[in-house]
């Protein structure tokens, strides 16, 4: 009678056991990243909504303090450096809380109207994405204006 008092024992799936532990891995606070065996960075942080309405509270005191005022003051987007009016930049948590992100100066930044939706519907690895491009076009568009620079100092040194 060795079944005795372990009711259900054996029945438990082993991955989930193994995606529990890797849970509590996490410490408080942290990002929420987790790395698989393939390399891929995953959220697999349940945040309670008790920690979110406390985080979205302190977003609230955040944006009243000088420190936001004079981020908003720049009037430019975090994320595409466009010029913005600081009256439309909107508050945007870089890790959102529902990935664990908080609200501190760190992962909060000013956003535009466009880059701000385009966070809410993509997924994390399309705004992954939609970053790498942003990079890659401000970096080409700074190498033109470089290159446009060149050509004027050319084109002086002809004339003189
Ligand atoms: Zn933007």
């Amino acid at each position: 009678m060795r079944r005795r008092g372990k009711k259900g024992a054996g029945l438990q799936p082993a991955p989930a056991s193994t995606v529990g532990r890797q849970l509590q891995a996490v410490p408080e606070g942290a990002l929420g990243a987790v790395k698989t065996t393939s390399h891929e960075v995953v959220f697999l942080v349940d945040v309670p909504p008790e920690v979110i309405q406390r985080e979205k509270e302190k977003a609230r005191v955040l944006r009243r303090s000088q420190w936001w005022q004079r981020r908003l003051a720049r009037g430019e987007c975090y994320y595409c450096h466009c010029k913005v009016p600081p009256q439309e930049l909107t508050m945007d948590h870089i890790v959102p809380l529902a990935r664990g992100g908080q609200s501190t100066r760190g992962n909060v930044a000013p956003a535009c109207k466009s880059c701000n939706s385009r966070k809410k519907y993509l997924l994390p690895m399309e705004w992954d994405d939609y970053l790498r491009r942003l990079t890659s076009a401000i970096s080409s568009r700074a190498a033109d204006a470089a290159a446009a620079e060149q050509d004027k100092d050319d084109e002086g040194m002809q004339r003189v």
